[in-house]
């Protein structure tokens, strides 16, 4: 190889060192560049991470010191509610699941007098134990280990009620204890001694407050009752005394005196029942009664006032509501006596309407009856509403100042319906009149109502005759069910001019206007009308008595007409039939209120007269009041009876026994023996011996609501004080057994028979 060829290979050598020297050079750079780069980026994030671990230092720093003020706070919280907790002067502690004690506050501590072991850590069981044995508590009737059973059990359920336990010091401490969620238990013994004591005192005062009044209420009644007793005799001598000779200043002094002594009596029975609600001694009986008649009643009693005043007194009862119920008669009644009492005592004109609806229970066995008594009276003012069911409570002001009353009748009334579980209302306008009404839940009785008579074709038109719409109204109802055609007339020309061939009956009204309903009566039998029966319709029973009216018409019934009254009176006209309607015949009077007089009844064949040798009818009367045995004998003077009395039940057992009475008048409240237990004594001495002697109860309070006690104990019925005459005579002339001498001289001999 040349020279040449060497440097030239030498030279090729050297140029491919030279070109791959560069090539790791240019290499390097770029591997140098990457590395600048990434110690940039490298330098960058420590520089980065620098900065948050400075800022996380920093927030470091802050929750320490956050932290440490919590801290404090808490400590400071704690310290306070400890303090207030120490601070209570009852006694608070708390324990943990297992019931031990975490912590107390010194009052409850001090419950325990000093007892070092109740301390944190002790077991709820332990204290119960603690507080028995030592004798911190009073257990009162119950053993010690009866009594921490108790309170164990109490303590382990989930929350516990509150209970009072009394310390061996008499302090009473309620017991509060609430289990939390992690079923700690917090518990606070309050000391409630004094409101304890505070109760006790209360309890006391009001047990002697109670007491007074009921011992005044029981002054009361016992006054009332005693002086219902000369007032009997009052009244009795005053009626006895207007029945003699005198002139007429003597009898205006004589009837003042009776009329005064009877109001007095209503008052004595308003104080008498009002304390014996106030007593709590009022008690209901309930019987089964019929409610259409016990109205019928108290519209008899109220008939005669309302008359002297010129009003219409009248009763509508609905015709498909049953009549009999179960309740207390006496005390429905007086509630009837007292509302329609005051509507017909506060109504100058117009008229008073008793009106009964009610609603039956699908079942037909209860029945909300609603009875409304409405009037045209003086109205009540508004204002004056709210207070008149009060006690004492009148309206006060001129026109109502001039009418009597104690101002206790409603209040009575309003007590009585709530306690038959009923209420009572009113609505009124003054000058216009008022409505008082209440509602009565009743139970249906069940068993014959009044049967709707099934009429003879006969009746089929009548005419219906009265100037008053209402009256028409109701009356016109009670035919339309009966089926029967009704022409209305308001005046007797109007009756006249309705007359016509169908018409088989006339009932018309007594007092019409220009025309009476007698004239009608003239009028109609003095002409061709001469055959149509008449019947009319009266306000008052003497108009039965008058032999003009008697002649004229068919029968008197007493306005407002109960309505089996009605229908017995029409089937026994129509029954006649026409023109022989004239009969109407004597018949067993259905009840006290029954109104119908029945007239042209054929004259009563003579008497045969009594055998010469036929004894008196002996009656016995039990009375201790010496008062008033002279006046039943007063009483009953003229009748030719043998009378012996008794002064006691004892007295009148042996005298039924001596004297062999056909009737003994029985005095309930008497000394030894009363009458409802010589009564009972009569019925056992009676029994099996066929014998019944007829013994009419004399009790001291009307509408004493004791009926159904007197009739059980055997007296057959009853008469309330002050004595009338009449009922006296009707009760003896009932009870005459045949064959006796005749009870008035020239009367006929007793053809009836002792009855019970
Ligand atoms: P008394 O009738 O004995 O005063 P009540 O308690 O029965 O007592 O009645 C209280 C008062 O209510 C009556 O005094 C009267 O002012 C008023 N009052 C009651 N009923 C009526 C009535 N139907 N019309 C007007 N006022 C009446």
């Amino acid at each position: 190889m040349s020279l040449a060829d060497k440097l030239a290979e030498e030279r090729r050598a050297r140029l491919a060192a030279e070109r791959l020297l560069e090539l790791k050079q240019a290499e390097l750079s770029a591997a140098n560049r990457k590395l600048g780069r990434h110690a940039l980026a490298l330098t960058k994030q420590i520089g980065q991470t620098q900065a948050e671990v400075a800022t996380v230092r920093v927030e470091n720093a802050k929750v320490k010191s956050d932290l440490h003020t919590a801290n404090e706070k808490i400590e400071t919280a704690e310290r306070r509610l400890w303090h207030s907790i120490q601070a209570f002067q009852d006694g608070f502690a708390f324990f943990d699941t297992d019931s031990n004690l975490i912590g107390a506050n010194t009052a409850y501590l001090n419950i325990f007098d000093g007892l070092e072991e109740v301390a944190p850590g002790i077991s709820y069981m332990r204290i119960l134990q603690l507080l028995t044995d030592e004798g911190l508590i009073n257990t009162g009737d119950m053993a010690a280990d009866s009594w921490r059973a108790m309170m164990n059990e109490r303590w382990l359920s989930p929350s516990p009620e509150p209970v009072v336990i009394q310390l061996w010091d008499e302090r009473y401490l309620r017991l509060i204890d609430q289990r939390g969620h992690d079923g700690d238990m917090v518990t606070l013994a309050l000391d409630i001694t004094s409101t304890v004591r505070y109760e006790e005192e209360l309890r006391a005062a009001r047990a002697r407050a109670e007491a007074a009044n009921r011992a005044k209420s029981a002054f009361l009644a016992n006054m009332s009752h005693e002086i219902r007793t000369p007032m009997n005799g009052v009244v009795g001598m005053a009626e006895l005394l207007c029945d003699t000779v005198l002139d007429e200043e003597q009898r205006l002094y004589a009837s003042t005196i009776k009329n005064s002594g009877e109001a007095l009596l209503v008052i004595i029975n308003d104080v008498l029942d009002y304390s014996k609600i106030e007593a709590d001694k009022l008690e209901l009986h309930p019987e089964p009664f019929d409610l259409e008649r016990s109205l019928h009643e108290v519209v008899m009693l109220l008939q005669p006032t309302a008359r002297d005043k010129g009003l219409a007194l009248l009763v509508d009862y609905d015709l498909f509501l049953p009549t009999r119920f179960t309740g207390d008669p006496g005390r429905i009644r007086q509630v009837l006596t007292n509302l329609a009492g005051n509507a017909v005592k506060f109504t100058k004109e117009g008229h008073v309407t008793l009106r009964v609806t009610g609603i039956t229970s699908p079942d037909d066995k209860q029945c909300a009856v609603h009875v409304n008594i409405e009037d045209t009276g003086i109205g009540i003012p508004e204002e004056k509403i709210g207070h008149i069911f009060g006690e004492f409570n009148q309206v006060e002001d001129e026109r109502n100042r001039q009418f009597e009353g104690t101002g206790l009748g409603l209040a009575i009334s309003k007590r009585l319906i709530e306690m038959m579980g009923g209420e009572i209302w009113v609505d009124s306008e003054e000058g216009k009149g008022s409505c008082f009404g209440f509602r009565l839940p009743l139970p249906v009785e069940a068993g014959p109502e009044a049967a709707v008579p099934a009429l003879p074709s006969t009746l089929r038109h009548v005419l219906l005759v009265d100037d008053l719409p209402l009256n028409r109204e109701i009356l016109q109802k009670h035919l339309l069910m009966l089926g029967i055609q009704v022409t209305a007339a308001g005046t007797a020309a109007a009756a006249l001019g309705a007359m016509q061939e169908s018409i088989d009956l006339v009932i018309s009204g007594h007092n019409l206007p220009v025309l009476d309903g007698v004239q009608l009566a003239r009028d109609l039998k003095s002409g061709r009308w001469s055959d149509v029966p008449v019947l009319l319709l009266n306000s008052s029973p003497q108009a039965a008595n008058d032999p003009e009216i008697r002649r004229l018409v068919n029968g008197v019934l007493q306005n407002p007409v109960p309505r089996d009254e009605l229908f017995s009176q029409l089937s026994k006209l129509a029954g006649a039939g026409k023109p022989a309607a004239a009969q109407t015949a004597p018949g067993p009077d259905p009840a006290p209120a029954a109104a119908a007089i029945p007239l042209a009844a054929p004259p009563e064949p003579p008497a045969p007269p009594a055998a010469p040798e036929a004894r008196r009818m002996r009656v016995l009367a039990a009375e201790d009041n010496k008062t008033n045995q002279l006046v039943f004998r007063k009483m009953v003077k003229e009748l030719d009876i043998e009378l012996k009395f008794a002064s006691n039940g004892l007295e009148a057992v042996d005298a039924y026994r001596s004297f062999a009475p056909d009737l003994i008048f029985m005095d309930i409240s008497m000394p030894k023996m009363d009458g409802k237990v010589a009564t009972a004594e009569i019925r056992k001495i009676e029994a099996g011996t066929g014998r019944h002697v007829p013994v009419v109860a004399l009790t001291a309070h009307a509408m004493a609501g004791d009926s159904e006690g007197i009739l059980a104990a055997g007296l057959d019925h009853y008469l309330t004080k002050p004595l009338r005459k009449a009922l006296i005579h009707e009760k003896i002339r009932d009870s005459a057994p045949p064959g006796t001498r005749p009870l008035e001289p020239g009367s006929p001999p007793a053809a009836q028979a002792a009855g019970g």
